[in-house]
């Protein structure tokens, strides 16, 4: 029973979700000192939580948001496809929902990336491609081929071939011992923001990787790369044209390409697709997040035609993908995700999203580019990182226990912002329809919580 006055409310939510919630990525000794936000309801950026009062959504609710919420679009799709099922298998069966789905991702995937298989989350479209990969090798006679070659800094997602196949340090260093062996490779640097690309190296990355190809690719059977921009090691960007050679070099080796683009599809770095930006067709493209517009859980794994065809055969010679999950390609969310195509291809043709990143870029500029407590501001599409100091002209950093980060983002609660740090590297991802005047918010109100909070903290 939830009791009748706001605030009465509001302490039994509490109670419930301390009492018996266990949240992601929390340590929940620190999750449960603070009172929580539920959120209610939601309107384009701003999202309200069960006492009324409305935040900014800073990070797109977990860098999936792409036409804001409760978009009157999304609903009517969803609505319409509510009515006739929300859920029906596709294991044997299809519906017609995610057979045009199937067709739309083929349509905007370049080259021949033709066959979509679903699932429902980021982590599980990559395993879905490492799994594929390695069969396919078997099927072709190469059963040799089973390494993995990863670049450093990579997420990929929390399930074991994802953490295998990352290097996420701290965060999974304890699982390692069931990890399958996995090559790496450093990563390039780069650091671009409103446009300019102030510094970049990648020489020493792709020589690297050559000579790692030239002494495994006789045994590797893929390498995994996050184009473009890393998200989860910190926005952490590649110089332009770095992905299209690792494609190249993996063509020369004959070494599989999974692009995993569940963080950076769907318009968040201004194209539909950074492979098709970048003249690239790798051999499986990983879709998630942005798919649905962060409505549903959803994800593709979109595979060349020549792979899907080795799969081919009479059963018995087991050759099938035995592969599958409950929800795989929920009609529901296949609705959604076609409304949402539909409605971004537009605003990527028209410019829209140009203008959106361009203003993101001159916003964060004018901002953080001088400020006393900011090392670095990257940006590249709506994507931000903005690594906070105790001080810019020096090289220290605030001793982990006093969660400089995490302040100032409980502070920016109080601006009405949400937003979440990776360690104390503010990660700012609006959603991709954004006003100009919404992003100036977003921008004055992490300026206001780095400001009331930061001072107070060197001084401890
Ligand atoms: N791949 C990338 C590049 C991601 O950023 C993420 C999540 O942030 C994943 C995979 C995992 O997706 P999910 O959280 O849906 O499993």
């Amino acid at each position: 029973m939830v009791p009748d006055s706001a605030e009465a409310k509001e302490a039994q939510l509490q109670e419930w979700d301390f009492s018996h919630s266990w949240h992601p990525f929390a340590q929940m000794q620190e999750y449960t000192s603070v009172p929580p936000i539920h959120i209610a309801s939601g309107e384009g950026v701003w999202l309200v939580d069960a006492a009324g009062r409305r935040y900014l959504d800073g990070t797109a609710s977990i860098w999936t948001n792409v036409h804001g919420h409760n978009d009157p679009d999304l609903n009517q799709a969803l609505r319409d496809q509510l009515d006739r099922v929300a859920h029906s298998t596709m294991l044997g069966l299809s519906h017609p929902t995610g057979s045009t789905l199937a067709a739309k991702l083929a349509q905007i995937a370049p080259g021949d990336l033709n066959r979509s298989f679903f699932s429902d989350n980021g982590s599980n479209a990559v395993e879905i491609a490492l799994k594929m990969s390695f069969q396919f090798w078997q099927l072709r006679g190469r059963p040799e081929k089973t390494k993995v070659i990863s670049m450093r800094h990579s997420y990929h997602g929390d399930t074991f071939g994802t953490m295998a196949v990352g290097d996420s340090g701290l965060f999974h260093d304890r699982f390692r011992p069931w990890f399958f062996p996995v090559d790496t490779f450093p990563a390039p640097t780069c650091h671009e923001r409103n446009g300019q690309i102030l510094a970049a190296e990648s020489a020493s990355s792709l020589a690297s990787l050559e000579a790692l190809l030239e002494q495994q690719a006789d045994r590797t059977s893929c390498l995994i790369l996050e184009p473009s921009v890393q998200g989860a090691g910190g926005m952490l960007q590649q110089p332009p044209g770095f992905a299209r050679q690792v494609a190249d070099l993996c063509q020369r080796h004959q070494v599989h390409l999974i692009m995993d683009e569940v963080f950076v599809g769907f318009g968040r770095l201004g194209p539909l697709l950074v492979c098709s930006e970048e003249g690239i067709t790798p051999d499986f493209l990983c879709l998630a997040k942005g798919l649905t517009a962060g409505y549903l859980p959803l994800a593709a794994t979109v595979v060349r035609e020549p792979i899907y065809q080795e799969f081919l055969g009479p059963y018995e010679s087991y050759r099938a993908f035995f592969h599958g999950h409950t929800f795989t390609g929920n009609p529901l969310a296949a609705a959604v995700a076609l409304a949402s195509i539909r409605k971004l291809e537009p605003m990527i043709t028209s410019g829209e999203v140009e203008r959106t990143i361009a203003a993101f870029g001159a916003s964060l500029e004018s901002a953080f580019a001088h400020h006393p407590h900011v090392r670095q501001v990257r940006q590249r599409g709506l994507t931000a990182a903005i690594e906070l100091t105790p001080d810019a002209a020096r090289p220290e950093s605030f001793p982990i226990r006093l969660r400089a980060g995490l302040q100032v983002c409980l502070n920016a609660r109080q601006h009405g912002l949400l937003l979440r740090p990776l360690g104390d590297t503010l990660l700012l991802v609006p959603p991709i329809r954004i006003s100009g005047e919404e992003l100036n918010l977003l921008t004055e109100r992490t300026l206001a919580a780095i400001n009331q909070t930061l001072p107070n903290l060197v001084l401890r």
